[in-house]
């Protein structure tokens, strides 16, 4: 007797839109297996009907072969009644349920794929949006879940029989490929200058412009880039002039691997990050031959890369091997997505436009990351990552948490799952704060959202904590402050699921956060668990001069820092790099206090011995003069740390402006080396103190990955489990999940 079963099979994790059904189906039917899977709002259902040994061997396979670009996070299996039905079928979406079904991030394009769009005999040779089931957009085209066409931007562009056939066709590697299209039925380019508009050969016109130098606004997955030939000094030079950029640096999309090696350093796990299917840029050290890429990234040691992720850059990069590509933005303003608002806001910065009509339904920066013990560090969440859904370790009400002012990100939670928006810029201006509530209306659209909690920074003078509080207002809603740092504890505590009574040290490092006291804090160590994380320990007070100022002048940090130790400071190197003014105006301001604040900010200390070891005194852009001294640190093998008493700034500043005989590279190290050493110990004594054997590294100043890797190896070699960020950014952008998790533990239920 043939004895039949049947498996229900429930399986969450970022299974829609990455061809999961079709393989499920594919599966089923090389098994000769009947039933069917389905799409439901919160899952993929799977029931499969045939022989136990069969059925294990589905199991089995469905966790080995599954496609590169799913993951599941959990398999529910429970045995019901034999139906007896013939065939497997892919049912259509149900809907109903509640709305938490991970939907995937836009995936770069697959090598099936980059095959056909170049042979010339394929309907889709040279096809700039050619996608399939393992690849092209998701997250920027889906306006509502379940993710099925008439819920994207594809819904307007009608499949032609041929693109239809493929699309309901299970063998096809394009069945129930949402945004399939060809240059029949899917989206088109043009070509957009002053005086022209054309849509035939739009890709030669923009390629023969840019060879001759001229900056394009190119539309592409989440946005528009600004891009020139970054062989072009010239170009270069005109485009960092038109995005009155300073020396920030620019991020260059490059042909392959090989091409990238000629401007930055490239290993094995580096090249696999590159060709990941989130495609982030990576920053990486210049390649060796300094002069290299000097203009892209100005006294900088490394220079963001990023591979051809959609096939309309593959086409860009036919003729030009490497481009800048840079956001399209105005200054301090958010990626522009559309069409019109592109001619509108940068044609003072481009010379021409390459436009489509596929919509933008989110907008979504590139990914920038850093490589850390072979997996991204996020400097930057957006394209590739986001959107992303994290488990909470408790449940929750539906909370908002809208992050900080810098990097800001938001993040929604509901029972136990988090829902962290990507990247959205700097919150200082109305186009941020727009871009902040378009982004939000998203979200929580996607996973029919409805606020009834709001969290916030406890600073009092940031615009998303002013946001915050009108918003609660006006919904009437509970309104919680966090305090800045314990929230990036809290953020790192949430990603490893610790709960609320795990004891542990938590070092934050950062520029700036509003202390529970007033004080600017950002060299902080916190000791017990989540429902009371008490201050342990912090890097000694120093009077700053005026907030803002001086995290603009490192020169300003170092002399406050250098005269609250007590010292001389007239004939040092930030002496020199003062000016006129403030020459004048300092001493008096620091004698009397004069609109000083206090500070333990970590990212200071690091901009004053950046400005002592004459490295840098003014930046551009955030933590400029603490990437430096990095990367100059990092050519250096001289391991040894200055012998002065723990946490004495006094008796660093010393030894380090009389340490004449060491080259910069060696003293930029000796700081890493002194500040880890002194971090660890601290850290160590607080956690035998505590009775943890945790300790949490988090803020942005654990970007930096010398520091990060001295703390962390150190209190690892001591026994130590060492938990730093892994989906999240260290910085501002990862701060909202840490809100949302506290908030979540001070629930007004
Ligand atoms: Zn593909
Ligand atoms: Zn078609
Ligand atoms: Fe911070």
């Amino acid at each position: 007797m043939k004895l039949k079963q049947r498996l229900r099979i429930r399986v969450v994790g970022i299974v829609q839109g990455v061809g999961f059904r079709p393989f499920v189906a594919r599966l089923a039917e090389d098994l000769g297996l009947s039933g069917f899977v389905r799409n439901t709002t919160s899952a993929v259902v799977i029931e499969v009907e045939s022989s136990p040994d069969l059925l294990a061997s589905f199991l089995k396979r469905l966790e080995t072969e599954l496609p590169a670009s799913a993951t599941i996070e959990h398999l529910n299996v429970e045995t019901i009644d034999p139906v007896d039905d013939q065939q497997f079928q892919i049912l259509t979406s149900g809907t109903g349920e509640s709305h938490s079904a991970g939907l995937p991030p836009d995936l770069a394009i697959c090598r099936d794929c980059c095959r056909e769009m170049d042979s010339p005999e394929d309907r889709r040779y040279r096809y700039p949006f050619l996608n399939c089931t393992a690849c092209g957009p998701r997250y920027s085209i889906v306006e509502g879940l379940p993710y099925d066409r008439p819920l994207t931007t594809m819904r307007d562009f009608a499949l032609c029989p041929d693109c239809r056939a493929e699309y309901e066709d299970h063998k096809n590697r394009r069945y129930h490929a949402q945004p399939i299209a060809c240059p029949v039925c899917g989206p088109k380019l043009w070509f957009e200058r002053a005086d022209f508009i054309g849509d035939s050969d739009a890709i030669e016109l923009a390629l023969t412009a840019l060879s001759e130098g001229q900056i394009g606004a190119i539309r592409g997955i989440g946005g528009f880039h600004l891009a020139c030939d970054a062989r072009n000094t010239k170009a270069v030079a005109v485009l960092r002039a038109r995005k009155a950029r300073g020396d920030q640096p620019f991020a260059l999309m490059v042909r392959d691997i090989e091409t990238a090696r000629e401007f930055v350093q490239i290993d094995e796990q580096a090249a696999a990050l590159l060709g990941s299917t989130a495609a982030p840029i990576v920053l990486l050290q210049k390649s060796g031959d300094s002069k290299v890429g000097n203009d892209l990234a100005p006294s900088n040691g490394y220079i963001g890369v990023m591979l051809p992720y959609s096939p309309l850059h593959r086409l860009l990069m036919k003729s030009l091997d490497a481009l800048v590509m840079t956001s399209g933005n105005l200054h301090g303003e958010p990626i522009v997505t559309g069409n019109e608002e592109a001619v509108e806001k940068l044609s003072l910065q481009a010379d021409f436009f390459l436009h489509h009509n596929r919509g933008i339904a989110a907008a979504c920066d590139d990914s920038v990351v850093r490589l850390y013990r072979g997996r991204a560090l996020a400097i930057r969440r957006g394209r590739g990552y986001a959107p992303i859904s994290l488990s909470l370790p408790v449940d929750c009400i539906s909370t908002l948490a809208v992050g900080a002012d810098l990097k800001s990100a938001f993040c929604l939670g509901r029972g136990g799952k988090a829902y962290p928006s990507p990247h959205i810029g700097d919150m200082e201006n109305l186009a941020t704060l727009e871009s902040f509530e378009r982004s939000l209306h998203h979200l929580s659209r996607l996973y029919q959202f409805q606020p009834e909690q709001v969290v916030y920074d406890a600073h009092p003078g940031y615009l998303s904590t002013q946001w915050a509080l009108r918003f609660a207002d006006e919904h009437h809603l509970p309104a919680l402050a966090i305090q800045h740092h314990r929230a990036h504890a809290a953020s790192v505590m949430a990603e490893y699921g610790l709960t609320p009574d795990q004891k542990v040290v938590a070092v934050v490092f950062d520029g700036t956060g509003f202390g529970d006291d007033g004080a600017i804090w950002g060299g902080e160590f916190f000791s017990g668990d989540l429902t009371r994380l008490q201050r342990t320990m912090h890097l000694p007070y120093v009077e700053l001069p005026g907030g803002d100022a001086s995290a603009r002048r490192p020169a300003l940090a170092a002399i406050a820092h250098l005269h609250a130790a007590g010292l001389d400071w007239t004939a040092t190197k930030p002496a020199c790099a003062l000016t006129a003014l403030e020459a004048k105006l300092l001493p008096r301001q620091l004698g009397i206090g004069l609109n000083c604040h206090r500070s333990s900010s970590m990212g200071r200390l690091f901009d004053a011995a950046a400005s002592i070891l004459d490295i840098r005194h003014s930046v551009a852009f955030e933590a400029q003069a603490a990437i430096e001294m990095e990367a100059l640190a990092a050519r250096s093998n001289d391991k040894a740390s200055y012998a002065v008493s723990r946490w004495n700034l006094a008796e660093l500043w010393a030894e380090m402006l009389t340490d004449t005989h060491a080259t910069t590279e060696a003293k930029a190290q000796r700081f890493h080396q002194t500040i880890s050493l002194w971090t660890s110990r601290t850290a160590q004594e607080l956690a035998l103190a505590e009775g943890t054997d945790t300790i949490v590294l988090s803020g942005g100043v654990f970007q930096n990955l010398l520091l990060l890797e001295c703390v962390s190896s150190t209190l690892e070699q001591a026994g130590f489990r060492v938990l730093v960020p892994r989906y999240l950014p260290p910085n501002d952008g990862g701060l909202a999940l840490g809100q949302l998790y506290l908030g979540a533990l001070a629930d007004p239920r």
